[in-house]
């Protein structure tokens, strides 16, 4: 794999893969910037806009989108996300490598964008485990649960479209693992 810096880095995974904990250590590296979606839903408790999201009204999310300021968008639990071009365009001319972290909709569009990108997606190291790990959060029910199992099955079915598949079996591993083939060992 090439480490030549410019790239947008995509990665996705099933809710519960430990997707967010790999992005937060791979933007604590040296010219790795996360890129911040805009979405139309509620900020949750402690997010902050401009930090962790751009929190749209619909209106504004529909009219920026008509404007063509989205390198991608999609419809994720009934709600919009998007990646604003000018957040990616800004991170390539500095040569800096950007995590996307978007959903399978989303990631397949961006392949399509002719920009250099890797891919890659994160399972969890088996279905036991993430009903596990689901459990542990405490605030999913039974019935929400195995709606989250139905859709992470759908998602799944989507790694094979990636550049790269790495499971989280052990996380500091996994990390290991990412940074090989992203070449950023040497930046660490
Ligand atoms: P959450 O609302 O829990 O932060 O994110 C829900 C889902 O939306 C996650 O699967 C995440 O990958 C996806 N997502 C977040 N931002 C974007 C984006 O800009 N584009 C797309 N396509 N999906 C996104």
């Amino acid at each position: 794999m090439s480490s030549e810096r410019g790239r947008l880095v995509v990665i996705s995974g099933p809710t519960a893969s430990g997707k967010s904990t790999l992005w937060r250590r791979l933007v604590e590296l040296p010219r790795v910037c996360f890129s911040v979606s805009a979405t139309t839903r509620a900020a949750r408790e402690g997010e902050v806009d401009g930090r962790d999201y751009h929190f749209l009204s619909a209106a504004e999310f529909e009219r920026r989108l008509a404007a063509g300021e989205f390198l991608e968008h999609a419809v994720v639990h009934g709600q919009r996300y998007g990646t604003l071009r000018a957040e990616v365009e800004r991170a390539l001319q500095d040569g800096n490598d950007l995590l996307l972290e978007i959903d399978v909709q989303g990631a397949e569009q961006v392949r399509r964008s002719g920009l250099p990108v890797v891919s890659v997606f994160v399972k969890p190291p088996s279905e036991q485990v993430l009903r596990q790990r689901l459990r542990g959060r405490g605030t999913e029910t039974e019935e929400q649960m195995l709606r989250r199992l139905a859709i992470i099955d759908e998602e799944m079915k989507q790694a094979g479209d990636y550049d790269h598949v790495v499971v989280n079996d052990d996380f500091e591993r996994m990390l290991a693992e990412v940074m090989g083939i992203l070449g950023l060992e040497e930046a660490a």
